[in-house]
């Protein structure tokens, strides 16, 4: 054969792969649920004549049969085209069925002029979208890849927004159809995936387990033990698709020859020899043959290697599959060596090396398409390494923000809790400082200053009355007879009339009076800024109220008197220690003169000058 005749089979290869493509989709639309309405001739016949004037039933059912009834289509479309009421949609409806038309009898230019027109119209999303990947088809069939690329591209992001999930899965066998004639496997096996996660016809679930298998041996991932494949042959029996089933046998041979288990590749097919002849697909059965031929070679079975070799040149005839036929005469090249025949090894050497540069040459070609395609990012693969990136920064980022949550939380419980035991550390401190204060400060048993707090506060105010050249007084008294008390009422009672004591003290006092218990029972009034005369109604008035006291709830009757000394700066001077020993002085004249009364500290005649100038001395 020489270029000229293979340019010329060409077209009629194209011609052939393309419909087989369509086939493949237009098997999807049918397939998922609307099969059971077709295609009986007898009941379509009836819906043309019941429909016939009916542009929208007639368009549906034209859809619905173009693959099963090519005819009957092409009767359909040209009932159609007479047609001049369309509606807008119903109109790009029409040419998409048109443009379906010409890709099937292989008007390939047509079609893509069709396709690109509806594309550029004001269609809905959905029938470009079904333009958009038949016309994929038609780039592949045409081997345009860039603009096939460039198109898959495009379908990707549509496909986002398509509900209709008879198109969607249309478009994604189109996608990986089409990514695995470019021999984009990893791509094609992405969308597989995609494809078998999706609810899926009989029909459709064998075509995406075969193709699977395919992708799968051409990742050189398939396993002639591969679990996959009886799934995938069970799968197609239900439908009764020989053809796929034959196909993943093909592959299941390629996957036992290329582990050179020979008797397993021929046990793949040779059983099988008569369902795959009634296939009728040429591609199958070259397939098919080749595979017999190169088992038989590795069997070194010469003779049937030649015989199945030289059926797979027949059946890859009219299609003539470049791959195919490159396997093939490169085989019949070395048998014709092992066979002593130079002159037919020279002749099959030159149609092998003339289809292998063929053959390469297209894949250069795929693979320039491709890299231009990836270089202005069209092509997915980019897309999905960086989806799959993003998912792991995502992934990263969220297991960062995840730990960062955690962390702020352990921080936040961490200050929490520190605070909390700051608070409580403060509180119980404070606590114990105010405790340790008053015990410092306060009489325990009456609750007002004791002697250590007396002195520190009643210095500060002798310092504030000298600075400020005012009054200051001081009375002092002794409870009469207060062992007697303890004696015969005991502790309790004498503690009792203690605090009595106080209480009525306290309610005559002014505030800032400063009121202490000083010795067992002995107490101190100071009275800053106040005069002697005052100071004298005072410690009268306590004098009094103490004599008043009712012991009864005490539980003990008895009388408390007290015997009171007054003295102020002006007779005693700022010196604390002085004041409280006239004042006791003072009380003890009290105590000597019949107790339960008030004596007025009265500097002796001989110091009175003297002590009177002296203590006002404020310097
Ligand atoms: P005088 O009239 O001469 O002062 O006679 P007195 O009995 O009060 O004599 P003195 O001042 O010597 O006695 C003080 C008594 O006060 C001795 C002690 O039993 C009693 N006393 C001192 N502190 C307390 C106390 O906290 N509770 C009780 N119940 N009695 C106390
Ligand atoms: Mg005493
Ligand atoms: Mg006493």
């Amino acid at each position: 054969m020489n270029s000229n005749s293979i340019e010329s089979n060409k077209y009629k290869r194209l011609h052939i792969k393309g419909v087989l493509l369509l086939w493949l989709v237009t098997c999807c639309n049918l397939a998922s649920g609307q099969q059971e309405n077709l295609p009986n001739p007898v009941l379509s016949e009836q819906l043309i004549l019941t429909h016939q004037d009916d542009i929208s039933a007639t368009l549906k059912l034209a859809d619905e049969i173009r693959r099963f009834q090519p005819l009957k289509f092409q009767q359909l479309m040209q009932n159609l085209s007479i047609k001049d009421d369309f509606t807008i949609e119903q109109q790009h409806l029409f040419n998409f069925l048109k443009g379906y038309g010409y890709t099937f009898r292989g008007e390939l230019d047509k079609a893509e002029k069709q396709f690109k027109s509806i594309l550029a119209s004001d269609a809905s999303q959905l029938t470009k979208f079904r333009a958009s990947y038949t016309l994929v088809h038609v780039y592949a069939v045409k081997k345009m890849w860039y603009e096939g690329l460039e198109l898959v591209a495009t379908n990707i992001k549509t496909s986002t927004s398509i509900e209709n999930s008879d198109y969607y899965q249309a478009y994604l066998i189109t996608t990986i159809i089409f990514y695995k004639n470019m021999k984009q496997y990893d791509l094609s096996l992405h969308y597989i995936k995609e494809l078998s996660a999706q609810i899926l016809s009989p029909k459709l679930d064998c075509i995406s387990k075969q193709l699977a298998l395919e992708v799968k041996f051409y990742l050189n991932e398939l396993k002639s033990s591969d679990p996959d494949t009886a799934i995938a042959i069970n799968s197609c029996k239900k439908t009764n698709d020989i053809m796929v089933t034959s196909i993943i046998r093909v592959y299941q041979a390629k996957a036992y020859l290329a582990e050179q288990d020979v008797n397993g590749a021929l046990d793949s097919l040779l059983p099988y020899m008569q369902e795959l002849d009634s296939s009728y697909y040429p591609e199958l059965i070259t397939g098919v043959n080749n595979t017999l031929a190169q088992a038989y070679w590795q069997a070194n079975d010469i003779a049937s290697s030649k015989h199945y070799a030289e059926k797979a040149l027949l059946s890859n005839k009219n299609n003539n599959n470049v791959n195919q036929a490159t396997r093939t005469y490169q085989l019949l090249y070395q048998i014709a060596k092992t066979e002593n025949n130079p002159s037919s090894a020279l002749n099959f050497h030159e149609k092998y090396a003339e289809l292998e540069r063929l053959y390469s040459d297209d894949i250069k070609t795929k693979n320039l398409a491709f890299q231009l395609a990836k270089n202005k990012n069209l092509v997915q693969q980019n897309k999905i390494d960086l989806l799959n990136e993003k998912n792991n920064v995502l992934a990263a980022e969220q297991a960062l923000a995840e730990t960062k949550i955690a962390n702020r939380h352990l921080v936040l419980v961490l200050l929490t809790f520190i605070i909390v035991a700051l608070v409580l550390f403060a509180l119980r401190f404070w606590r114990t400082h105010k405790r340790v204060k008053e015990l410092a400060e306060w009489d325990s048993l009456t609750g007002i200053f004791n002697r250590g707090h007396y002195t520190q506060v009643t210095n500060s105010a002798l310092k504030y009355c000298k600075n400020a050249q005012q009054d200051l007084s001081l009375i002092m008294f002794d409870l009469d007879y207060f062992k007697k008390v303890n004696d015969c009422f005991g502790h309790a009672c004498g503690d009792w009339a203690l605090k009595a004591v106080t209480k009525a003290c306290k309610s005559i006092g002014r505030k800032n009076d400063i009121f202490a218990r000083i010795g067992g029972e002995e107490f101190c009034i100071v009275l800053p800024s106040c005069n002697i005369d005052v100071a004298m109604l005072r410690a009268e008035a306590c004098r009094a109220a103490i004599e008043d006291i009712i012991t009864d709830a005490s539980g003990c009757e008895f009388t408390i008197t007290a015997s009171f000394g007054v003295t102020d700066v002006k007779r005693s001077g700022f010196d604390l220690d002085k004041l409280l020993a006239d004042a006791d002085f003072a009380a003890y004249a009290s105590k000597n003169s019949g107790r339960n009364r008030v004596t007025l500290f009265e500097v002796p005649a001989n110091e009175a000058e003297e002590k009177l100038d002296s203590s006002w001395s404020y310097s």
